[in-house]
């Protein structure tokens, strides 16, 4: 019994041993499971942080790579401004400022631009170099002269990280000729004018030239290249306007000059009409006079052949008359001696007065005499007497050169220039082409029957023109042979 029990006792503690052995182990894996999924986390972390790392430092090289753009961006744009003030040719590259430069990395810079009469380059700019530094650089640039000029043909941008072999140029020597260990060479090409090549380098070592710098340069080097085409067209219309402009001071000194003859012959024409008809007048008034006395037969009574020569001469004297008034009228304006009373004035009025004289004339013809005036129609600034004398010569004429059972209409407007514009028109035989023009002109008279038949002295349209203008208005007219007549003229409101 004993002996069962510790038998039973033992095998309780084996089986508690091995309870307990299952649960450490267990608790172990456990264990290790977790250690495991902790190497697991901090491994990512550490890849992470690498990562972040990585991105960290690409983020600052295009950070940096932004702030070199923008830099460069804002010395281009200051640049561009400062060649843009010019239109002088020459001055275009020395606005090129050293200042600008440095902030698109570089301190050395020169332009040399090929002179093709004299074969050579000659340098326009040199920024950060000694006179006669330059001057060896000039003297090193002729003598590879085809190499630099195949570049500006190609109008290709080079620098000292992208030169190739096949431009013949070589970039240590370049680099030992302008004194740099990096640099950009791009082609100045206006389409008319000198082209050229723009240097800029620089001695700095760590200054290193990106794709970016010979983008911006050759920006740089096209808007010099455009502003050197916009100064010699710019040049260009100047001279053209300078010798337009001495051209119209000749012509315009040479008219003058016979302007001024002409008034001058104009005016001695003028005096000589006027003084010829003040000497006309006297023994014209004596000879109607005399007429007059012969024909009231109050020395004898005449034979009836007699009174009727005497009545021909006292109306050829009346037409004399008439003639030598019209040209002493007509003198008188011309040199500004008729005083011209200029008032305001109803054209209303005006228009409804010689209507009423022409009246019975156009009924004689059955003319059909009418008028048109605007009703909003100011006051015009007239001589009443001279403007009556311009309404009647021109409707006169108007029946005259209008068949029987015609039409005038007078019509008015105001126009846009504050002036009123008075239109006479007629349905009479009108006017051939070439009469139009010397038709304003003294003693022109159109050869036609009705004109061979009435007499007339061809000096109402003449005289009609110098009171218009000297109203500072315009006359002219519109006609065509059997289409009547427009005779229009302008006269000023208040
Ligand atoms: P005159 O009437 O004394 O001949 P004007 O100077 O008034 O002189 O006119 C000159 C000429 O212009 C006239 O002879 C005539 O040939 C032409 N003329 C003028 N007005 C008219 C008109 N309304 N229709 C046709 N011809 C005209």
């Amino acid at each position: 019994m004993l002996s069962v029990m510790l038998k039973l006792i033992y095998i309780l503690i084996l089986a508690g041993l091995a309870i307990a052995l299952f649960l450490k182990a267990e608790k172990q894996k456990r264990l290790q499971r977790e250690t495991d999924k902790l190497r697991k986390s901090v491994d990512e972390m550490d890849e992470q942080a690498k990562l972040i790392m990585r991105t960290d430092m690409a983020l600052n090289k295009t950070q940096e790579e932004l702030d070199k753009k923008i830099t460069g961006l804002y010395a281009l744009q200051k640049l561009s401004r400062s060649i843009s003030t010019t239109l002088e040719e020459r001055q275009i590259l020395k606005r090129v400022r050293g200042d600008f430069l440095q902030e698109l990395g570089f301190e050395k810079a020169c332009a040399l631009v090929w002179n093709q009469r004299e074969a050579k380059f000659s340098i326009n700019l040199s920024i950060g170099y000694l006179e006669d530094e330059a001057y060896k650089i000039k003297a090193a640039v002729d003598a590879e002269k085809e190499k630099y000029l195949d570049l500006i043909f190609k109008e290709k941008t080079v620098s000292s990280i992208s030169l190739s072999q096949d431009t013949g140029l070589n970039e240590e020597r370049i680099s030992t000729v302008f004194k740099v260990t990096a640099f950009v060479i791009s082609p100045i090409t206006p389409k008319e004018g000198n082209k050229g090549f723009f240097f800029l380098g620089t001695e700095d070592p760590d200054v290193a030239i990106t794709a970016g710098d010979e983008e911006l340069i050759t920006i740089l080097t096209n808007q010099i290249g455009q502003a050197i085409e916009n100064a010699r067209l710019f040049e260009k219309t100047w001279m053209a306007q300078q010798e337009l402009e001495n051209k119209v001071d000749e012509r315009t000194r040479e008219l003058t000059a016979v302007l001024n003859e002409v008034k001058l012959i104009n005016k001695r024409k003028t005096d000589f009409i006027s003084s010829v008809s003040h000497e006309l007048r006297t023994p014209l008034t004596s000879i109607k006079g005399y007429a007059a006395i012969l024909l009231a037969e109050k020395l004898g009574a005449l034979p009836q052949p007699v009174k009727e020569r005497l009545e021909k001469i006292n109306s050829h004297s009346d037409e004399l008359v008439h003639m030598v008034n019209g040209l002493l009228d007509i003198a008188r304006i011309e040199s500004g001696k008729a005083v011209m009373k200029i008032e305001e004035h109803d054209l209303k009025a005006i228009i409804a007065n010689v209507m009423d004289l022409i009246f019975i004339q156009c009924k004689n013809k059955n003319i059909d005499l009418t008028a048109q005036v605007s009703k909003e129609m100011p006051s015009i600034m007239v001589d009443k007497s001279q403007i009556e004398r311009v309404f009647i010569n021109l409707l006169a004429n108007a029946v005259k050169f209008t068949p029987q059972d015609g039409k005038i209409t007078i019509r008015a407007e105001v126009k846009k220039d504050r002036t009123v514009q008075v239109d006479i028109t007629d349905t009479g035989i009108g006017i051939p082409p070439d009469g139009l023009e010397k038709l304003f002109g003294e003693f022109y008279r159109v050869d036609n029957e009705i004109n061979q038949q009435v007499k007339g002295t061809g000096l109402g349209l003449s005289l009609v023109k110098h009171i218009v203008e000297a109203h500072k208005g315009k006359i002219w007219v519109q006609s065509a042979p059997g289409k009547g007549s427009t005779f229009s003229f302008t006269l000023p409101i208040r």
